[in-house]
């Protein structure tokens, strides 16, 4: 009998596993696939010593300082400050949207305060945007919206802004000054070694089964843990009772090539409807300290699709918030399981949200049931 078994080993289920562990609580993690990190695994390329992203591109950013100084003490960070550019109508713009990208775009030579009244004019009165595409064009107007987000938008998310929640933009900020750093956030970086070693610290200790697959003998895991952690997808859970929630995919198609640098940057944006992929990834820019030690260079362009069996971003449409609703209340009618992390919550946390949430969940849970002995 364990105290709890956690299915998946993402943020949520590593962290989690790991504070209870300490806690001396008897803990087992099973997970379905044969690496942990859930999307937050990586690896060195043996050939190109490039830390690879396996699952997409995991930029460490928090403002919250317990969770820095949290994920520090199982990692060093190095200093990388994501910078990302946008390839639209066959320019190269700084993205997120900032003076530099003002200015490029419209071809002037606008001051922040001259930027700020320019902005405005082009911004038509939307008391309360609903949806992302009113959100969007109540943040830039109209033309900047139609050059850099629609396009993306359309092929990352496969239906129209107009249907989507108006949060998913506000995750970009606009900036009126030549800031061109990705996140505002105050502690920003990549673990040096990539992600595993810190999955590998967060489990240390614990039991560890891969290959697992809950769904397979639900009821054996079940009975074997006095609570249980499950961090997959909330329909699958359910069984799909009340439907189907939208879940958007990602695949990457990998090539090396025998260049110092492709692209000179680690993420190219494509804003254009007609280009395919979202973006191109070239993860040696994460790791500057290590770019002579690389032989040549790896590109992963990134595919947005339909992939039951991956999903990586809730899609959150109307609908979707329907049938949410009804898994919710079902959720509260389990007893002894625990859903956490973005997949059974359904929501499009970034990794600190992840990690404080299940820091959260631990000392809850270990306050209720303190340790034999404490
Ligand atoms: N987005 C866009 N153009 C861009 C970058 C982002 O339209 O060049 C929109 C798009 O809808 C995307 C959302 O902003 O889904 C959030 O972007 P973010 O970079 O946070 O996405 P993530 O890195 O989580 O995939």
């Amino acid at each position: 009998m364990y105290d709890f078994v956690v299915v998946g080993a993402g943020f949520f289920g590593a962290v989690f596993a790991h504070e209870v562990k300490t806690a001396g609580k008897k803990v087992l993690v099973i997970v379905k696939r044969d690496d942990i990190g859930g999307n937050c695994y990586s690896y060195d390329d043996p050939e190109t010593n490039i830390n690879i992203h396996k699952y997409g591109p995991h930029i460490f950013h928090t403002s919250d300082k317990n969770i820095w100084d949290y994920i520090c003490s199982f990692a060093d960070f190095n200093n990388y400050r994501h910078r990302v550019l946008t390839a639209s109508g066959g320019k190269i713009y700084s993205m997120p949207i900032n003076l530099a990208t003002i200015n490029q775009f419209y071809n002037l030579t606008l001051t922040p305060g001259e930027a700020k009244e320019f902005l405005k004019s082009k911004i038509p009165a939307i008391p309360a945007p609903a949806n992302l595409e009113e959100k969007a064009i109540s943040i830039m107007g109209r033309e900047l919206y139609e050059a850099f987000i629609k396009g993306y938008t359309i092929k990352q998310w496969n239906c129209d802004p107009r249907e989507l929640p108006a949060e998913v933009i506000a995750r970009l900020p606009v900036r009126t000054s030549y800031d061109d750093i990705y996140y505002d956030d105050n502690y920003q970086g990549m673990p040096i070694g990539g992600y595993t070693p810190i999955f590998k610290k967060l489990l240390e200790g614990v039991s560890l089964e891969l290959k697992t697959d809950f769904f397979e003998k639900r009821d054996y895991w079940m009975s074997v843990a006095r609570t249980l952690v499950y961090t997959g997808p909330i329909d699958r859970y359910f069984n799909y009772c009340y439907g189907k929630l939208r879940w958007r995919s990602v695949r990457f198609e990998i090539e090396k090539m025998p260049l110092d640098d492709y692209q000179g940057v680690s993420i190219m944006n494509y804003a254009d409807q007609k280009v395919p992929y979202t973006r191109i990834l070239e993860p040696k820019h994460f790791y500057r300290e290590r770019i002579n030690l690389s032989r040549g260079t790896v590109v992963m362009r990134e595919y947005p699709c339909d992939d039951p069996a991956e999903p990586y971003y809730p899609v959150s449409l109307k609908t979707d918030q329907e049938i949410l609703a009804k898994y919710q209340k079902a959720q509260s009618n389990e007893k002894n399981v625990i859903f956490g992390g973005r997949l059974a919550e359904y929501k499009y946390y970034d990794m600190y949200q992840v990690i404080s949430r299940a820091l959260k969940q631990a000392e809850k849970l270990l306050r209720v049931s303190p340790p034999a002995g404490s």
